[in-house]
């Protein structure tokens, strides 16, 4: 599959959740065999052989395809949750949304100073999740941080403002906020 057939599966809904937001569903792109596994693989063949020893996934998008891509280069899964959902110890970051704050947590002994933590999400808008995750998994002391959605929103200025945070910063596809 091309990028350009995979981001026609992407199905665009106006006004969801709220006015004037065009919310990008990748539910059509998951029940898509062809598009499903061509998310998996990219990620893997991107990410193979930079010595990755564990992904985490944002609740709750990037939870989906995370785990396969995990099992495929041979390394262990790490979900980073809403607050209060994790059951052991944990680490917090607060961060500031457009309406209110949210929390997110890991489990305190998911990573180590040893890990090489590569962070993936379903889409990068503003960047203020993934900001908040980065700064969530440095916490731990981990040596590098590399970060990956499948959609990047062209022109909500995500990357910049993750500039200098990670590695590097790898989306599978960029979209215009109303393509
Ligand atoms: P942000 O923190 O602004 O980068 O937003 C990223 C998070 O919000 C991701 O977890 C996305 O799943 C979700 N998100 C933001 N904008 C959209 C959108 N237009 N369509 C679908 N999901 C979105």
């Amino acid at each position: 599959m091309t990028v350009e057939q995979v981001k026609a599966l992407v199905r665009n809904v106006p006004d969801f959740p709220i006015k004037g937001i065009q919310f990008k569903d990748i539910t059509t792109i998951l029940d898509d065999p062809e598009g499903l596994k061509w998310l998996r693989d990219e990620i893997v063949n991107h990410y193979k052989g930079l010595g990755i020893t564990k992904i985490a996934g944002i609740e709750s998008r990037g939870f989906i395809v995370a785990p396969s891509v995990a099992i495929e280069l041979g390394i262990g899964f790490v979900p980073i949750r809403k607050k209060n959902k994790l059951p052991a110890e944990t680490v917090s970051v607060t961060y500031q949304k457009e309406y209110g704050e949210d929390t997110i947590q890991m489990h305190k002994d998911a990573l180590n100073v040893n890990d090489v933590v590569l962070i993936h999400d379903d889409i990068l808008a503003t960047g203020g999740s993934m900001e908040a995750a980065i700064e969530l998994v440095k916490k731990l002391g981990v040596k590098k941080v590399y970060v990956n959605c499948a959609i990047e929103l062209i022109g909500l200025e995500g990357r910049e403002r993750l500039q200098g945070k990670a590695e590097e910063i790898y989306c599978l596809m960029g979209m215009e906020v109303d393509e």
